[in-house]
């Protein structure tokens, strides 16, 4: 099967399939080469319905996931988003299809380097990267119009809050060992709304406002 087909297949079964209905997420997911993202012996797993190893502690999520959490952010074009958590670069280069600027923060040197180079070989020109701790956040570029967190806190961020702008989304697991829910946070008039959505599990957050300090 080719990696065109495999990944018409994936969109079809297992976002279509499963009530993911944003045209613009369905589109984009169409679109991006997972497989670029991974090594070239994980190729054959690149569409599967689940999340792939990429090292140094780090996954891939789900593509149905990735895709839920791309639709509760309701992004536009006009989007300055940030994410925290860019490990390979996947869910980077969806969000730069969506948004017109993406800022993302990945505290793992190797990954950094790597999905730099995964972002720059498919010509996106619209993401800025940083190494550091993305527990808090990015000041330089706040407010942001949406925030998504790839990895779960404890609670949510006190940084990320602040710097999400008013009519904002956010999206991150909360939660510890055994049990994370995303939530999905907004900030209107002010007022920050907080919706559960799904159960789930992702890799825990570090830093400062992460699980573990260092
Ligand atoms: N969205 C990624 C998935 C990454 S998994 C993709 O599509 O490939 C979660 C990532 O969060 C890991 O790469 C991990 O190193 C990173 N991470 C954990 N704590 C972090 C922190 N405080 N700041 C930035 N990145 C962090």
């Amino acid at each position: 099967m080719s990696f065109n087909v495999a990944r018409k297949r994936m969109v079809a079964e297992q976002l279509v399939g499963r009530e993911i209905k944003d045209q613009r997420v369905l589109q984009v997911m169409n679109e991006v080469p997972r497989h670029h993202f991974v090594d070239s012996g994980l190729w054959i797993r690149a569409y599967e319905d689940g999340p792939i190893n990429i090292g140094w502690g780090a996954t891939i999520s789900q593509p149905y996931i990735v895709a839920f959490m791309l639709e509760a952010l309701e992004l536009q074009s006009t989007d300055k988003v940030l994410e925290i958590g860019t490990g390979c670069g996947y869910q980077t280069a969806l969000l730069a299809h969506l948004a017109k600027t993406v800022y993302t923060i990945e505290r793992v040197k190797e990954l950094f380097f790597k999905a730099r180079q995964n972002l720059k070989s498919l010509g996106l020109r619209n993401i800025v990267l940083k190494l550091g701790d993305g527990s808090l956040g990015w000041k330089d570029y706040a407010p942001y119009d949406a925030i998504i967190v790839a990895a779960s806190a404890p609670s949510i961020p006190k940084p990320l809050l602040e710097q999400l702008a008013e009519g904002g989304r956010m999206i991150l697991p909360v939660g510890g060992e055994s049990h994370q829910d995303l939530v999905l946070v907004k900030k209107v008039q002010g007022r920050v709304l907080e919706k559960t959505l799904l159960p789930c599990r992702f890799v825990k957050l570090k830093g400062q406002y992460g699980h573990i300090k260092e």
